[in-house]
């Protein structure tokens, strides 16, 4: 009987499995590779990203476990406002100022500046709620951020807004992977609050690219971790649980004293076979929205007019942003290197009319939109390549709030970890890969004791 299993190689599993490596454990993973949500490929300096591109900084879970790992992390460089929108791109000045520098109707222009005023003054509420206070423990805080403003949606709050006016908020909350009619006023506000904040949210690039982090914890959990292990069953007993996982053709079952499920809700409430009922009816309110995105790598030789900027919101676009991957590259030398490395994606709505196309299609589409952004960008591309995340992000919906207690409670031996136990995307999945593993090794360390005390 193993120590402990643990259920998908995402950064939640791999957080757990980096803090109970010195147990007896087994991480199963389903896909060839781990990282799951966090994919990105190396290419000389650059890397081709397709998942989360941004990180939590000091004094986060994330921060602790790039330095247990030994892998650096740097703030973002560059602007993060920039925008295109109606044929225009606009590279810096202030943001509120934007919606008189395109062209759009003045009935657009008033309804954004006075929904702008009252996202701008939530936002400081916000800041205010989510202050990490001294000495709380993250799971406090974090329900009081699930339960700011979660009565009513992103819409109810700014209310109807036309065309242009929505189409500069509709990207920035849709990242979330719900539209602003389906996610909370309070999550659509924090996500404000994460980009007018660069200081305190995920403001952080991982060097070499995110899979550095994911790849090198896998290199050194080498046998504690099976790839192409695909999860059918768990059972928990009075004493252990009980997993049935296949190798290709091959079924194995292993037991366990403790098991954690890092997989996303769905994927929990389907393989495990005996979960609380108050749990599993949990798991089944968790929303998720699909995200499509697609990496491309450019071979120019000048300066362009991206350098300097690493988010690009693209309003009315087949994706809602484009993050320019390369920049935290440039940023390190003094002459401009060769190439970029880019990274488009599209979630909710825009993911949704995308996700069933073949890659070549979402190529296309994605490529028509880029040459309207930068004339010529077609013919810089040497690779590009797109993938698919249908569980791309559970979003905050109104009520969220209340399952949270229920979620994060353990069911006998099985401890559940993964981003849709909170609102901070990877550093929600490390942070509760985290608070599993400690759980666990209080209870083994403490069984341990018993047997020792049981010996003498
Ligand atoms: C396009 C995109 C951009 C993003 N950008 C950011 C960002 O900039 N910053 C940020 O913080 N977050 C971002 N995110 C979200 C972030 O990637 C996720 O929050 C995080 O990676 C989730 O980690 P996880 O371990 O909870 O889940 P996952 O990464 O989904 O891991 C779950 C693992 O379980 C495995 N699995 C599933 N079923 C089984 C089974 N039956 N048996 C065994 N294994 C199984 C899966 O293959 C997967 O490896 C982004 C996500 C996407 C898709």
């Amino acid at each position: 009987m193993k120590d402990v299993i643990i259920i998908g190689g995402g950064l939640a599993g791999l957080s757990a499995a980096w803090r109970l490596k010195n147990h007896d454990i087994l991480l199963l993973e389903s896909e060839n590779r781990v990282g799951g949500r966090v994919m990105s490929e190396r290419r000389g300096n650059y890397w081709m990203n397709w998942g989360g591109h941004v990180y939590a900084g000091k004094g986060s879970a994330t921060d602790e476990l790039l330095k247990s790992v030994g892998v650096k992390a740097l703030p973002v460089p560059g602007k993060l406002s920039a925008m295109h929108l109606n044929g225009k791109l606009l590279l810096n000045g202030r943001v509120e100022l934007y919606p008189f520098r395109v062209p759009m109707s003045w009935k657009s222009r008033l309804s954004l500046l006075k929904a702008g005023a009252k996202v701008r003054a939530a936002v400081i509420k916000y800041g205010k709620v989510a202050k990490q206070l001294e000495h709380e423990d993250y799971s406090v805080r974090q329900q009081r951020i699930l339960d700011f403003m979660n009565n009513k949606t992103f819409t109810d709050f700014t209310g109807a807004l036309p065309v242009d006016a929505d189409a500069i908020f509709r990207p920035t909350v849709s990242r979330s992977t719900g539209e602003p009619e389906q996610i909370s006023a309070g999550a659509g506000i924090g996500y404000f609050h994460m980009i007018w904040n660069k200081e305190g949210g995920l403001s952080q690039n991982i060097m070499g690219g995110p899979s550095t982090l994911t790849n090198t914890i896998a290199c050194r959990l080498k046998e504690q971790i099976k790839l192409n292990a695909q999860v059918s069953e768990v059972i928990k007993n009075n004493d252990f649980v009980t997993v049935r996982y296949k190798i290709g053709d091959t079924e194995y079952t292993e037991t366990a004293k403790y098991v954690i499920l890092a997989t996303p809700a769905p994927i929990t409430q389907k393989i495990t076979k005996n979960l609380s009922p108050k749990l599993e009816h949990a798991l089944k309110q968790v929303k998720y929205g699909p995200h499509v995105s697609a990496s491309f790598l450019t071979n120019e030789t000048s300066e362009q007019v991206w350098d300097d900027v690493y988010a690009f919101a693209t309003p009315k676009k087949s994706f809602d942003i484009l993050i320019h991957n390369s920049n935290v590259v440039h940023a390190m030398h003094n002459k401009r290197e060769q190439g970029s490395s880019f990274m488009t994606f599209s979630p909710a709505n825009r993911g949704k009319a995308l996700i069933d196309k073949s890659e070549a299609e979402i190529l296309e589409i994605y490529l028509t939109d880029l040459e309207e952004m930068f004339p010529g960008f077609r013919n810089l591309v040497v690779e590009a390549k797109v993938n698919k995340f249908p569980y791309g992000s559970a979003y905050v919906y109104p009520g969220r709030g209340q399952i949270q207690a229920t979620l994060t409670e353990p069911d006998g031996r099985l401890f559940l970890a993964g981003d849709y136990l909170g609102t901070f995307y990877t550093e929600t999945a490390i942070q509760t890969g985290f608070t599993a593993a400690q759980n666990i090794n209080s209870l083994l360390g403490f069984n341990k004791m018993e047997e020792m005390q049981n010996i003498l």
